[in-house]
């Protein structure tokens, strides 16, 4: 199916059932609401010139208007490019320029971000960009007023044109291995994902889905609204960016029974003191995603805000995104120390990245992975896209997994930050895990330098607890020594106040190598 037409039957199946609320504005919409808004959207674009394949940009924080352009595009066939709202001048040229953005939808600003103010500066260096329209303006009403005005029919002609394996989504990697790639995805791609997590998830048009994560990445615009809307279940809107506190309250006010973050959120809201005052006994499940869960945040997830069956998912922005998640019915330990199983539909294998030969379960290797879930390739760079999908449509996700007996995958590292050291591998996380047992550090990062006598030594990277007057190399190595094997022990400290991160909060180790060696001299 396309999206237009997923959401066609789900339209049918509940026309009057709530598809969407935005719970800062007090907005809602019906699926037939929602589904006619979509309609005068997506009819305003095409007056504006808008034809299948041309890119549309969404440059805005949550809110539904991101929502109703998302199914617009997909209604006529244009590809929608996710912008990141935390993006400035620098990185919106290259991305409006790198994806050959036509027609730009943004917020006109939110907190210390002027939207329109950046646009305008460097509109001049964008040649294909056309047309602005900003949310909430005189712009955007007449953008659905004059998409009002045409016969909704012609959506019908144009539905017949598409197919589901054309591409109609743009969504840029995080950029923490290094610049981000801008992966093509297809109808295909994240309506089955969607689907399939929703499916997992156990929704139906009962479900009320609250989402506090962002829009702009698949976590938000797949997991989220794809699997909610094919399934009938309602989406709702806390705030336009992460709130714990707004997030409480939605899930109360709305009745919500599942609820998404990544793990630091799901921390900032069991922090929450309003949390044990409001009655949040409608939750079940939820989704929590993008780095690896603590013990104890998932059992007071479990416990505190009652949902039992929440999940944990695994996969990356190349496979739509999602590869393996975990099960309902699975045990809090499987919920903690592996990222699920297969998802269903898809093939996974783990390899030896030299070899490319499958390891015997339990053996470490690159994690692979082929279905619909992987990207038509990466937009505009067919090179890189060879070098990540191979001959028989495998996906290399650069990941370096385990897979157990009955198919549990845990994730233990990514290719790229493998230190081989005098000519053994090295995985960084699992040396990070142990500096964390260290009464005086708070985060450590483990990453290799070149060396000349070993090929590479190893360089942690610490923040320490507050008031704790430093850490010697000397001293972290007499804290390892006994503990772990002599060749894993760092050889340089480095401490730090912060790490250098992404936009989406992943730390670059990319960055860390390249300031180590002027660190190092
Ligand atoms: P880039 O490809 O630009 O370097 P990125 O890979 O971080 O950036 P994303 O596609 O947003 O960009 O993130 C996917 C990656 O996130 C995966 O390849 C994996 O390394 C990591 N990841 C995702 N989910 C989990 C999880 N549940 N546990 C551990 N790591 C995860
Ligand atoms: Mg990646």
């Amino acid at each position: 199916d396309t999206i237009g037409a997923n959401l066609a039957r789900t339209v049918a199946a509940f026309p009057e059932r709530d598809a969407l609320v935005e719970q800062a504005s007090g907005r809602r919409w019906t699926y037939e609401q929602f589904s006619d808004d979509v309609d005068a959207v997506a009819l305003g674009l095409l007056e504006l010139g808008v034809v299948k394949g041309d890119r549309v940009g969404i440059w805005s924080p949550n809110c539904a208007e991101w929502m109703l352009v998302q199914y617009a595009t997909a209604r006529i066939g244009a590809i929608l490019v996710n912008i990141n709202p935390a993006y400035r001048v620098h990185e919106l040229e290259f991305v409006l320029n790198q994806a050959g953005i036509r027609t730009l939808v943004s917020a006109t600003a939110f907190r210390t971000s002027d939207y329109a103010a950046m646009i305008r500066e460097v509109r001049p260096k964008c040649a294909a960009l056309r047309d602005v329209v900003l949310i909430g303006t005189p712009e955007w009403d007449a953008l659905l007023g004059a998409g009002r005005a045409i016969d909704p029919a012609t959506l019908t002609e144009i539905g017949r044109t598409l197919t589901a394996d054309d591409p109609i989504n743009i969504q840029y990697t995080s950029g923490t291995t290094g610049f981000p790639k801008g992966a093509t995805l297809s109808h295909h791609n994240i309506l089955n994902n969607g689907f399939f997590v929703g499916e997992l998830c156990g929704y139906d048009e009962e479900d009320r889905v609250c989402v506090p994560v962002p829009f702009y990445h698949c976590f938000g615009m797949v997991m989220g609204n794809l699997a909610s809307t094919s399934h009938g279940a309602c989406i709702v809107i806390p705030a336009p960016v992460f709130d714990p506190k707004a997030t409480l309250d939605a899930v109360a006010a709305e009745r919500c029974t599942s609820l998404y973050g990544v793990p630091t959120m799901f921390i900032a809201v069991l922090n929450e003191p309003s949390l044990d005052d409001l009655d949040l006994s409608s939750l079940r499940t939820g989704i929590m995603a993008g780095s690896p869960c603590p013990v104890e945040v998932m059992k007071q997830v479990i416990e505190r805000l009652g949902m039992s069956e929440v999940a944990i998912c695994y996969g990356m922005t190349e496979t739509s995104p999602v590869s393996t998640q975990t099960r309902a019915g699975d045990s809090l330990d499987r919920r903690v120390s592996t990222v699920g199983s297969v998802m269903p539909h898809l093939e996974v294998k783990v390899i030896d990245p030299e070899t490319g030969v499958t390891v015997p379960r339990g053996t470490p290797g690159e994690f692979c992975t082929r279905g619909y879930s992987v990207m038509l390739g990466y937009w505009d760079e067919p090179e890189r896209t060879a070098e990540v999908i191979d001959a028989a449509r495998w996906m290399h996700t650069g990941d370096l997994a385990v897979m157990d007996g009955d198919g549990y995958v845990t994730i233990t590292g990514r290719i790229k930050d493998m230190v081989i050291r005098g000519g053994e591998n090295v995985y960084p996380r699992e040396i990070e895990e142990f500096l964390y047992t260290h009464p005086d550090i708070v985060d450590a990062q483990v990453i290799g330098v070149p060396d000349e006598k070993y090929g590479e030594e190893l360089m942690a990277w610490v923040r320490l607890r507050e008031g704790v007057p430093g850490l010697t190399a000397d001293g972290l190595r007499a804290f390892c020594d006994g503990r772990l094997a002599h060749f894993k022990i760092p050889r340089y400290v480095h401490v730090v106040d912060e790490f250098p991160m992404t936009i989406t909060g992943k730390i670059r180790k990319v960055q860390m190598r390249a300031e180590a060696v002027d660190i190092l001299g």
